[in-house]
C-alpha cells in the first residue's frame, strides 16, 4: 500500500489522481490532501478518502473545513506554510506535486528534503529551479517521477536503456541522440497573427484534446506550455535543450519519443488521458491494469507531425532563449508568464500581448547568473510586485 500526499487535490490533475486511487484501493491510499481555496471540494474528498490530514492554503477557509471534518478524526491545517510542514510526515510514501505555478516550488522542495519520492506535475518547479531541485533530489536520493504526459512518455521510452555511462577518463556518454517532444498545438494551431488579434479567453480555453486547468490550457494556446516542457525535460533527463525538438502532433496520440544514437526511435502512445501517466508515476516500476479506453488505430488512420509556427507563437522561442541564458532567466520568464496569463484572463491584455509582455520582462528584470534559492524567490516576488 503506497500512502500518497496530493498537493493540489482540487485541481484537474488532483481530481484525476483521485480517480486512479479510487480504482486501486488495494495499492494506494490518500494520506494527505492539500488545496488552495476550494473548501467544499476538499471537504468532499476528505470525507470520501479519509486522509490522515488536510491543508488549505487559504486561511479564511479553515473554520469551514475544520467544522466539517471535526467528527471524522482528520487533522485540519491552514496556510501555505502548513503544506510545507506536512511534508515531514513519516507516513507519506509519495507526494504528487500538482499545485499550479510557482506556488508549487516550496512544497515540492520540502518533500524532497524529507526524502519523499515526488510524482511531478508542477512543471513550473523545474523551470524556475531545475538546477536546485535536481541537485536536492540527487543529494537526498529521491526519485522524481514525471506526470506530464510528454515526460512520462520520454521516461517510459528510456526505461530499459543504459542511457548514460562514464568512460575510463570520466567522460559521460549517452545513447540518447535527441528527444522529440510532441505538442497538440493548442486551441489556436494553424491561426495567423492576423487571426489572433481578437482571440478571446473563451476561445483560448477550448483545448482540442485535453481538459486541464485554466493556466495550463492558456499556456497550451500560446505554446508557452511547450516551452516550459522543454526546460522541464532538459532538467529531468539531463538533455540539452538544443537536443529537444518540438513537433506539433494534433492527434495527441504519440505522447513523445526518444531517438537513440543508432537512429532508432522509441515512443509511448495512447489515448489522451492524464490518468495513464499519473497511474504510472504512482506504480513505477510496476505497470498496473487500467480500464481506460484503448487506442484504436483504425480511429486514427493518420498521425501527422509538423514544425511549430514560432513566428506566431513566440513564447516557445522565448523559453529556449530563457534556457540558453540560464541563471534566473527561466524564473523571470515563468513569473512574467504567470502574471501575463492572469492579466489575459482578466481582460487587461490581449492574447498576442502575452508574448510581448514576457519578452519585455526578460529584457528588463535584473539577471543573476548563479542564483541561490533565495534569489529565485526574490526574482519572482519582485517581478509580481512591480507588475501588480
Ligand atoms: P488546476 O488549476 O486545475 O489546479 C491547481 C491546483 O493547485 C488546485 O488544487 C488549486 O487549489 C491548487 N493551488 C493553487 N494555488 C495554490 C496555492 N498557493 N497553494 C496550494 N494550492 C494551490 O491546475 P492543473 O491541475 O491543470 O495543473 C496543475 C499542475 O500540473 C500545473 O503545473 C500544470 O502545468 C501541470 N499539468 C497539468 C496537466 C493537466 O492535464 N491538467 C497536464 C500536465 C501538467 P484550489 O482549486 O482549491 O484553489
Amino acid at each position: 500500500m503506497k500512502r500518497i500526499a496530493i498537493l493540489g487535490s482540487t485541481g484537474s490533475i488532483g481530481t484525476q489522481a483521485l480517480n486512479v486511487i479510487r480504482r486501486h484501493p488495494d495499492r494506494f491510499s490518500v494520506e494527505v490532501l492539500c488545496a488552495g481555496h476550494n473548501a467544499d471540494l476538499l471537504i468532499a474528498q476528505a470525507l470520501e478518502f479519509d486522509p490522515n490530514a488536510v491543508a488549505i492554503a487559504d486561511e479564511s477557509q479553515y473554520p469551514k473545513v475544520q467544522e466539517a471534518l471535526a467528527p471524522h478524526d482528520i487533522k485540519v491545517f491552514a496556510g501555505q506554510s502548513s503544506i510545507i510542514d506536512l511534508m515531514s510526515m513519516e507516513s507519506i510514501d509519495l507526494v504528487l506535486a500538482a499545485i499550479v505555478g510557482f506556488a508549487g516550488l516550496r512544497p515540492t522542495l520540502a518533500a524532497i528534503e524529507h526524502h519523499k519520492p515526488v510524482a511531478l506535475a508542477n512543471k513550473e518547479t523545474m523551470v524556475v529551479a531545475g538546477a536546485i531541485v535536481t541537485e536536492a533530489a540527487l543529494r537526498h536520493r529521491v526519485p522524481i517521477l514525471p506526470v506530464d504526459s510528454e515526460h512520462s512518455a520520454i521516461f517510459q521510452s528510456l526505461v530499459g536503456e543504459g542511457a548514460r555511462w562514464q568512460d575510463d577518463e570520466g567522460r559521460w556518454h549517452t545513447t540518447v541522440d535527441k528527444i522529440l517532444l510532441t505538442a497538440s498545438g493548442g486551441a489556436f494551431r494553424g491561426r495567423s497573427r492576423e487571426q489572433l488579434q481578437q482571440a478571446s479567453l473563451a476561445d483560448a480555453l477550448k483545448h482540442p484534446n485535453w481538459s486541464m486547468g485554466r493556466k495550463v490550457t492558456i499556456d497550451s494556446a500560446t505554446l508557452m506550455n511547450k516551452g516550459l516542457e522543454v526546460i522541464e525535460a532538459r532538467w529531468l533527463f539531463d538533455v540539452p535543450a538544443d537536443k529537444i525538438q518540438v513537433l506539433v502532433h494534433p492527434q495527441s496520440v504519440v505522447h513523445s519519443m526518444v531517438q537513440y544514437i543508432d537512429g532508432s526511435i522509441k515512443a509511448q502512445l495512447g489515448v489522451p488521458t492524464m490518468e495513464t501517466p499519473i497511474q504510472y508515476s504512482f506504480s513505477f516500476p510496476e505497470r498496473l491494469e487500467s480500464h481506460l479506453p484503448r487506442l484504436d488505430f483504425v480511429r486514427y488512420p493518420q498521425l501527422t507531425f509538423e514544425a511549430p509556427d514560432t513566428d506566431t507563437f513566440r513564447c516557445l522561442p522565448l523559453a529556449y532563449e530563457a534556457d540558453r541564458q540560464g541563471g534566473n532567466m527561466p524564473c523571470i520568464m515563468n513569473a512574467a508568464n504567470e502574471v501575463a496569463v492572469q492579466q489575459f484572463i482578466e481582460g487587461r491584455i490581449s492574447f498576442l500581448q502575452i508574448a510581448d509582455f514576457v519578452e519585455r520582462q526578460m529584457q528588463q528584470a535584473p539577471f543573476i547568473k548563479n542564483p541561490s534559492l533565495d534569489d529565485l524567490f526574490h526574482t519572482d516576488a519582485d517581478l509580481r510586485q512591480r507588475l501588480a
